[in-house]
């Protein structure tokens, strides 16, 4: 979408001052598009403006904004360009058809000791690569919410790659965060920090630890799953405007529904499972060798790689 008529921001709009914009900011209608989305009973009822008034502030938005369309040819042409992130093996990449893809989410599902974690570590180091080296010369915000976030195993995978392990660490703006408003605010607050350090990776891990042990049991599944929603939407967001990767790690859990096979299943649900372009299930095999199994792609057919974990990072 594209911005006319000298209409860059809420504030520019008629009939809303500075403390409106604020108001509207502050509800998550923080551009003019949203603004366009809203309806005008909804800006009305948020900041008390009159109906009329409203209305004028809605339509000035919509005039203000146009939908671009493309061709299926340009969108193509824009998506052999996208940078991949190589995951330090082989086989993993060709899998995934030559990394971790930019503009979309990228999830690891699996239960504990599956690489999950150590396969974001890896991405850590490989996205600052050079393009054309596997990499995309970028830096990380690593949002841990389970404390697992490891310096020394960075410095590791990144001596191995052949950097300056200092550099590498410099290179990861890293947030703990201890309650699900802290991930949350993290995200929505990632822009400026984005764009000013030239992030090409998201790590998140894991997704769902804390929206589970915050929002425990039946009655609190609703709020938890819109809250999951708008927070993924966001990631979404920043993965497409800024066309960097977005790795997030999801945990398990049995589903007794499932009588014959694998029980093994991601957690939050559908929100979780719509949202995530690519998914990946990590399994223990023998030793340091993980299975992963791409089970979800929009262009990969299915299969599985054979990776190993080593003191050195992801091999294959
Ligand atoms: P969880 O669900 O508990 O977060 P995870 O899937 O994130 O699990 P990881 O932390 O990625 O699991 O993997 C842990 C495994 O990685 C360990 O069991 C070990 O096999 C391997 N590992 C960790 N550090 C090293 C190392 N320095 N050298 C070799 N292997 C290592
Ligand atoms: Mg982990």
């Amino acid at each position: 979408m594209a911005k006319e008529k000298g209409i860059h921001g809420v504030e520019d709009l008629p009939g809303i001052g500075p403390a409106t914009a604020d108001k509207l900011k502050e509800k998550g209608y923080d551009d003019i598009e949203k603004i366009a989305a809203a309806s005008p009973y909804e800006i009305a009822e948020l900041t008390g403006m009159s109906s009329e008034a409203a209305k004028k502030a809605v339509e000035a938005a919509r005039q203000a904004t146009t939908v671009d369309f493309t061709t299926g040819y340009d969108a193509y042409e824009k998506r052999k360009a996208l940078g991949k992130i190589n995951t330090g093996s082989e086989a993993l990449d060709e899998l995934l058809g030559g990394g971790v893809e930019t503009s979309a989410i990228t999830e690891a599902y699996g239960k504990f000791a599956s690489g999950k974690t150590q396969l974001g570590f890896q991405l850590c180091v490989n996205v600052q690569l050079p393009v054309g080296k596997g990499g995309l010369d970028g830096s990380i915000l690593f949002l841990d919410t389970e404390g697992t976030f490891r310096p020394e195993r960075i410095e590791s995978i990144a001596k191995a790659a052949g950097m300056d392990p200092k550099d590498a660490l410099s290179r990861i703006y890293f947030v703990r965060a201890l309650t699900t408003s802290q991930q949350i605010l993290t995200i929505e607050r990632a822009d400026k920090l984005i764009r000013e350090n030239n992030i090409k990776l998201i790590v998140v891990d894991s997704m769902m630890a804390l929206f589970r042990s915050e929002f425990m049991g039946r009655g609190a599944l609703g709020e938890r799953q819109q809250k999951l929603n708008s927070h993924i939407h966001k990631l979404q967001m920043l993965a497409d405007t800024y066309g960097l990767a977005v790795y997030i790690t999801n945990q398990v859990m049995d589903n007794p529904a499932i009588l014959f096979g694998d029980p093994t299943t991601p957690v939050g649900g559908n929100v979780i499972a719509h949202a995530a372009t690519t998914r990946l299930y990590m399994r223990k095999s023998k030793e340091e060798k993980r299975i992963v199994r791409l089970v979800d792609s929009p262009n990969m057919p299915e299969g599985e790689a054979v990776i190993k974990i080593t003191a050195n990072g992801i091999k294959d």
